[in-house]
């Protein structure tokens, strides 16, 4: 089997230190758990950064602190959330795509959060893989419903998208898709050949759902963004969470992409690095 692609995501939007003292919440933070989590085996950054309050924030000066802090360090493949939380607009969702990175998040449609609508116009949709194809960036589908799955592909056929697309199935959000086998099967098969995906598992889907993906040939992403738990009523750590799928990973005998094996799998080229168009 092809070898496991281990996404991080240390930050997210929500947790702050109340609820989980090892959530990276400082540019530096970011960094240092980042170098961490690589060592360990990690081979992308899913990147949120935080304002000074730990509020999740869209200045693209504190994206470039994480990447210029990375920078000579590391060969992480570094993934923009261009996430709307924090009342972010089209024009401040695009701004990040200014910063250097091979990929951003990319949401192909809306759907409920548990308290919240997160609202993915068919036109900011197509605004943002405009702004991500200008600039060289490969977008990761991230899919909280089915119907985001034939919403991805009309981009690629419009032309706004290359092939082969790379999907992230997140699951067991409330609002959004459960979590279950079913559902992983079913959101597999509707995916064009070629297409690469992860899973990413909210709360206490993440373990469950990360082993599934393990076994049929997909790739993982854990982090505290999704899930701040090891186990019920212990704490996790990014670094905790990385360790326990390399280690889960190598007992089924599949072995971890190396960022550079990442980038291969991923069909990332030169020109996905990002940057001003
Ligand atoms: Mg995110």
């Amino acid at each position: 089997m092809e070898k496991l692609i281990i996404t991080v995501a240390p930050t997210g939007s929500l947790p702050k230190k109340e609820h989980n003292p090892h959530v990276p919440t400082t540019p530096q933070e970011i960094v240092e758990c980042a170098l961490r989590c690589e060592d360990l085996g990690a081979s992308i950054l899913h990147l949120h950064v935080r304002d000074k309050e730990q509020n999740p924030s869209d200045d693209p000066n504190l994206f470039m602190e994480v990447v210029e802090g990375l920078k000579g360090k590391s060969d992480l493949i570094i993934q923009i959330s261009t996430g709307g939380r924090a009342n972010a607009t089209l024009e401040s969702r695009v701004k990040r795509l200014n910063v250097p990175c091979e990929m951003a998040s990319l949401t192909t449609g809306s759907v409920n959060f548990p308290n919240a609508v997160y609202e993915n116009s068919p036109e900011l949709v197509r605004k943002l893989a405009k702004a991500m194809k200008e600039r060289g960036i490969k977008p990761e589908m991230e899919i909280f419903d089915t119907s985001m799955i034939p919403a991805a592909i009309e981009l690629q056929q419009s032309g706004l998208a290359d092939e082969p697309l790379h999907f992230d199935f997140v699951m067991g959000l409330k609002g959004a898709q459960p979590a279950s086998i079913e559902q992983l099967v079913h959101l597999k098969n509707m995916l064009p050949p070629g297409s690469t995906w992860t899973v990413a598992g909210i709360g206490k889907a993440q373990l469950p759902m990360a082993v599934h993906s393990i076994l049929m040939g997909g790739h993982v992403r854990v982090g505290l963004e999704d899930n701040i738990y090891y186990q019920k009523g212990v704490l996790a750590s990014n670094e905790a969470l990385v360790e326990r799928i390399v280690r889960i990973a190598g007992e089924i005998g599949r072995s971890i992409a190396t960022p550079g094996e990442a980038r291969k799998i991923l069909k990332l080229t030169r020109k996905n690095k990002g940057g001003e168009p």
